[in-house]
C-alpha cells in the first residue's frame, strides 16, 4: 500500500489547458518526497486532486488506499498552502484552536497540543497576538502548526520555505526531520533544490504535465565527472588527451585527467586503455540534484 497513488491522472482545464498528461505517482509511508518542476509543471494541480479541490478529468488519485475524494482521508493529512490564510481575528493560538476543533481533535488535546507545536515552530511568545500583527515568515510557521495540529500520517507542503529567513529555514529542516523519524509521510514541493536534497528521500520532476524523472538521488545521478590519475604518462598519451575535452596536469611524479562529464571519462579511460597506461584510482563526482534537475527538464519548453 502507498500513501498517495495517482495513476493515469489527467486535467484538463476549461480553456484547453493540458495541466497534467497521465500522471503515476507513488510515495511510500515513512518518506520524505519531493515534488519538483518549472511553474507551470502542474505541481499545484497535483496537490490539488490529492486534496479533492478539483476533480481530474480522467484517471485516479488515492490516499491511504483510499479515493481522494474519500472525507475520511482529509483527518489523517496535514496541508500547508504556498500562501497561508487565516482568519486574522484570531490569535496564533486561536487558530490552532480552532483547526484543532474542525478537525476532530479532542478539547482536552487541542490547548495542549497547540501549545506544544508553537513552542515547536517558535512562536510561543507571539501566540496570544492576533495573527493581523503577524509578518509572512511567522505566518508560515503558523501555517506548519496548524497543518500538524490533527496529527497527520500524511503532510503535504506547498513551497513552504519561501517565506522563511535563513535561520526559520533551518529550524524548519529540523522539524521535517523530526517528524521523518516519527514516520511522518512528507510531500514538499518547493524550488528550493538544495533543501529538497538535504530533506528527501526521493524525488519526481515533473514538466508540462508529464513525469520526467522519479526515483531516489542515488537512482537519479549520474557521475557529473571525475578525476582520474596515473603514474607514468607516455608522451603519445598525453598527445591523445589534449585531442579530448579532459583537462591534464602533470604535478611531480603523477598525472590528474579532469573530465566534466561521464562521456569525456569513457573517453579518457579508453584512451589510457589502448595505449597500456595504468590508472592509479579514479575519483568520481555524482550530479547534485540542481544538475538532475537541468538534465530532466527540457529548457525550450520552460514559460
Ligand atoms: P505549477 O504548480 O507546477 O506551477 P499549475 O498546476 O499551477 O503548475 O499549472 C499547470 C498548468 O495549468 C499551467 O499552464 C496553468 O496556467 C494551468 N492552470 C492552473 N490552474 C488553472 C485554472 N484554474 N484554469 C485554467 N488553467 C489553469
Amino acid at each position: 500500500m502507498r500513501v498517495i497513488r495517482t495513476e493515469n491522472l489527467r486535467k484538463t482545464y476549461r480553456g484547453g489547458t493540458q495541466a497534467l498528461r497521465g500522471l503515476d505517482l507513488e510515495v511510500h509511508y515513512g518518506e520524505v518526497f519531493g515534488f519538483l518542476g518549472p511553474n507551470g509543471a502542474g505541481k499545484s494541480t497535483t496537490i490539488e486532486l490529492l486534496l479533492n479541490f478539483i476533480r481530474p478529468t480522467t484517471g485516479t488519485a488515492s490516499l491511504f488506499g483510499r479515493p481522494a475524494a474519500d472525507p475520511q482521508t482529509r483527518q489523517r493529512l496535514g496541508y500547508l498552502p504556498e500562501s497561508v490564510n487565516l482568519h486574522a481575528y484570531y490569535s496564533g493560538r486561536g487558530v490552532l484552536e480552532f483547526y484543532g476543533g474542525l478537525l476532530g481533535v479532542e478539547r482536552a488535546d487541542r490547548r495542549r497540543r497547540a501549545e506544544g507545536l508553537l513552542e515547536r515552530v517558535g512562536l510561543r511568545d507571539a501566540a496570544g497576538r492576533k495573527i493581523s500583527q503577524y509578518s509572512k515568515g511567522m505566518l508560515q510557521r503558523l501555517g506548519l502548526a496548524q497543518a500538524l495540529i490533527n496529527d497527520p500520517e500524511l503532510l503535504i507542503l506547498d513551497e513552504p520555505t519561501s517565506n522563511l529567513d535563513p535561520v526559520a529555514r533551518r529550524d524548519f529542516r529540523d522539524i521535517l526531520l523530526e517528524l521523518k523519524a516519527a514516520g511522518t509521510t512528507v510531500f514538499i514541493c518547493s524550488h528550493i533544490l538544495s533543501e529538497v536534497e538535504s530533506v528527501c528521500d526521493r524525488v519526481a520532476i515533473l514538466q508540462q504535465g508529464e513525469l520526467k524523472r522519479a526515483g531516489t538521488l542515488e537512482e537519479l545521478s549520474g557521475t557529473a565527472g571525475a578525476t582520474v590519475t596515473v603514474k607514468h604518462l607516455p608522451a603519445g598519451a598525453i598527445e591523445a588527451l589534449s585531442a579530448t575535452e579532459a583537462r591534464l596536469t602533470v604535478r611531480g611524479g603523477e598525472s590528474t585527467i579532469a573530465c566534466d562529464s561521464q562521456t569525456v571519462l569513457e573517453d579518457v579511460e579508453r584512451l589510457l586503455e589502448e595505449r597500456g597506461v595504468e590508472v592509479e584510482r579514479v575519483e568520481t563526482r555524482m550530479q547534485s540534484l540542481e544538475e538532475i534537475f537541468f538534465g530532466a527538464i527540457d529548457r525550450e519548453r520552460t514559460p
